[in-house]
């Protein structure tokens, strides 16, 4: 399954940055993990040659792995600490999760369909990389691990799940795209002290939709 990253994956991991670096991409930390991490391992074999290219990519189930650009940018809004406890909503091809994970987070990622948690399952194993995947509605979170200091949504919400912002802390982090089937706007939540929200909203973007207790 797995394929050797050699000198031209290594080479095009390189470009890849740059081209985020123009697009407005400017945390090391966040351009660091997209040069470390084999994009090439998440993507089905009929796309591997593409990469490398900032494009999102079928990876089946009627799902897609994020362009990277738009991981890069909700990574960057994210502000993830070394040793932070994230929770991931929509682990798909596993490719946010494992930039996630090699920023130094404590991740727990979730998805809802169980041929794309088996398949990046296997892959982390594979890849050695430390997280824990589960099973399940993300939209209701993931209250076993709960709180999180940074919650990522990586699917397009028609609201803010209330679920969600229980299992945040105070000074916590959450990125979430909310809209309708086409076009999600991305918001930035950051939980007070008084346990309300500060709400910042920034670009649109279109992402799958999130399907659930508390989402489509
Ligand atoms: N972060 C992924 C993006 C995959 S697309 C990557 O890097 O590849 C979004 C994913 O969210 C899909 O795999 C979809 O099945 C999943 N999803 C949708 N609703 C969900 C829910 N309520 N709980 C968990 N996963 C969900």
């Amino acid at each position: 399954m797995l394929q050797a990253d050699t000198y031209k994956e290594k080479g095009a991991r390189k470009l890849l940055v740059q081209e985020l670096k123009e697009k407005g991409i400017s945390d090391e930390k966040v351009l660091n993990a997209i040069g470390s991490v084999p994009r090439h391992q998440f993507i089905h074999k009929d796309f591997k040659h593409l990469a490398y290219l900032d494009k999102a990519f079928p990876i089946g189930e009627g799902q897609t792995i994020s362009q990277p650009y738009t991981v890069a940018y909700q990574t960057q809004l994210l502000q993830v600490e070394p040793a932070n406890k994230v929770l991931e909503i929509g682990t798909g091809s596993g490719y946010q999760a494992a930039i996630l994970v090699a920023m130094g987070a404590n991740l727990t990622s979730i998805e809802r369909q169980n041929k794309l948690f088996v398949k990046t399952q296997k892959l982390f194993k594979a890849l050695q990389i430390e997280a824990n995947l589960i099973l399940g509605d993300g939209s209701i979170g993931y209250a076993l691990n709960a709180p999180y200091d940074r919650i990522i949504v990586t699917a397009g919400a028609p609201k803010i799940p209330d679920a969600l912002i229980g299992q945040l802390i105070v000074g916590g982090i959450m990125i979430i795209p909310v809209g309708d089937n086409n076009q999600q706007t991305m918001h930035i939540l950051i939980k007070k002290p008084d346990g309300s929200m500060e709400n910042i909203q920034l670009d649109q973007f279109r992402f799958v939709p999130l399907i659930g207790t508390q989402a489509w």
